[in-house]
């Protein structure tokens, strides 16, 4: 069996070596969930809600433990990760509601009955990206189990640490441990074989769109169930009406947060031309005011980029000859820092067009809402984005003409577990999230009952 070392981004120091499992691994796991689905889903519907309530209080009870794995693992500033391990709590309290409600419909037809019911799928595999371990984890594992599947979760290699004790803590709960269980492991072993396993009923894949392309691709062979959650190239979009000191003070914040890794950044600042100027008058000082350092610290804001890698791809979109209007501080010495960077580049510069998740925004002006509406557009990608304007009738029209699927008007707000979240065009496929999250997760049924005429 092969390891993988996983790092301190923050310090470069060695956490610890987690073991990377084969092809055969996986399929005795998911025999084992198969066996475990049917034990759970011939539980009742209130002894499920309360396992997952359960579930949810073990989390609770563990908020400081898991941030500060995340911390250590993803250098995520400790504020941030306390909210995402609270976030588990939630999603989990959230859906906990829906075994007891996951009504089928009573349809009238004639010379019997006809019902509903929401099958669940079996086992659902699970396939997270490094930048919110384990808040996209739960999105998949909460409402899948809600909705009485069993589910095999593979985090990304280089930060599985809380998922993994998510598993303890699920068990720790209660939970079979066959029901849902973390197998850490290589993309194109582990991922590949959750694809490929005629077992494994649905994908919920988050990551690259070019990954997420070929897992689709795979999951066409067996007419397998896929949620796709990918990239993305949001547009902020200043308007000459609004609060412009809101709109700049909150700018760094829509494209920094998370060091700028997050699917969701507005890494595409659009200002309407005539205050173009005095916008960045005013986006100076909010960008060297972003905390950039040790995550362990409440007053941090940034942490480090995930890995040296990540850090290496980041730094090829910022050559020596980049157009940089400005930009923030960052540590020196060891970690994979990086610091917030604001470019005024052509709108066809590879900066503009591809996703570089780091902390990095490109600035570009236009001159009225059609040029703003073309220009959040011209993307593949489709998943977020803002509208800052006072002019209500602006934000309605505008907010329906961008091709994204998750909207803020003067705020940069993408999540909340109550709604749903997911991307149009090359963002994805599916939405997670929100009241309908576990019908995605089941199959509906029809069925009619002779009883002659009444
Ligand atoms: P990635 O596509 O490289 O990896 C994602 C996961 O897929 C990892 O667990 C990886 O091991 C696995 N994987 C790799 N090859 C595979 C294969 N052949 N078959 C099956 N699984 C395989 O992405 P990443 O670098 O970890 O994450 C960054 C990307 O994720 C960004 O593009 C970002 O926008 C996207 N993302 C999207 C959302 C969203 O909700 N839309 C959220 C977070 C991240």
């Amino acid at each position: 069996m092969s390891t993988s070392t996983v790092i301190n981004p923050a310090t470069e120091e060695v956490l610890r070596d987690v073991d990377l499992l084969d092809v055969d691994a996986v399929d005795d796991a998911v025999a084992r969930a198969v066996a475990a689905q049917r034990r759970w889903a011939r539980q009742a519907p209130a002894e499920r809600a309360a396992a997952l309530r359960a579930f949810a209080a073990v989390v609770d009870a563990h908020i400081g433990e898991l941030a500060a794995l995340e911390v250590a693992n993803s250098g995520h500033p400790i504020g941030q990760a306390e909210w995402e391990a609270g976030h588990v709590r939630d999603v989990l309290t959230y859906y906990a509601a829906s075994p007891e409600r996951l009504t089928g419909a009573q349809i009238p037809v004639a010379g019997g009955v006809d019902v509903t019911f929401h099958e669940p799928l079996g086992v659902v595999g699970i396939i997270t990206p490094w930048n919110f371990p384990m808040t996209i984890a739960s999105w998949g594992f909460a409402p899948a189990l809600a909705a009485g599947n069993a589910v095999v979760l593979k985090p990304a290699e280089w930060t599985p640490l809380t998922s993994l004790r998510l598993a303890e803590l699920a068990a720790a709960a209660g939970l079979d441990p066959d029901l849902f269980q973390v197998l850490p492991g290589a993309g194109g072993v582990v991922g590949e074989r959750f694809v490929t396993h005629p077992q494994v009923r649905k994908i919920v894949f988050t990551g690259s769109t070019a990954v997420g392309t070929r897992v689709m691709a795979g999951a066409a062979a067996q007419v397998k169930r896929v949620t796709l959650e990918l990239g993305g190239k949001s547009a902020n979009i200043v308007f000459d009406d609004c609060d412009l000191e809101r709109a700049a003070a909150t700018a760094p914040y829509g494209v920094f947060d998370n060091a700028g890794q997050d699917c969701c950044a507005r890494s595409r600042i659009l200002v309407q031309r005539n205050v173009y100027d005095r916008f960045m008058e005013l986006l100076e000082p909010a960008v060297a005011g972003v905390k950039v350092g040790d995550p362990a610290s409440r007053d941090t804001e940034m942490g480090p980029l995930v890995s040296r890698k990540h850090w290496e791809s980041v730094r090829g979109y910022v050559p020596d000859d980049a157009p940089v209007a400005f930009r923030g501080s960052a540590p020196s010495g060891p970690g994979f820092w990086f610091p917030p960077t604001v470019l005024t580049p052509q709108r066809t510069d590879r900066t503009v067009t591809e996703e570089i998740f780091g902390p990095v925004v490109t600035v570009l002006a236009f001159e009225d809402e059609a040029d703003a509406i073309a220009l959040a557009n011209d993307t593949s990608y489709g998943l977020s984005g803002s509208i800052w304007t006072e002019n209500l009738s602006r934000a309605l029209r505008v907010t329906r003409a961008v091709e994204a699927g998750n909207l803020s008007v003067n705020s940069h707000s993408s999540v909340r577990y109550s709604t749903p979240f997911g991307g149009f065009k090359q963002s994805g496929l599916g939405r997670e999230l929100g009241p309908d999250a576990p019908l995605h997760f089941t199959e509906t049924k029809n069925v009619f009952i002779a009883i002659g005429e009444i």
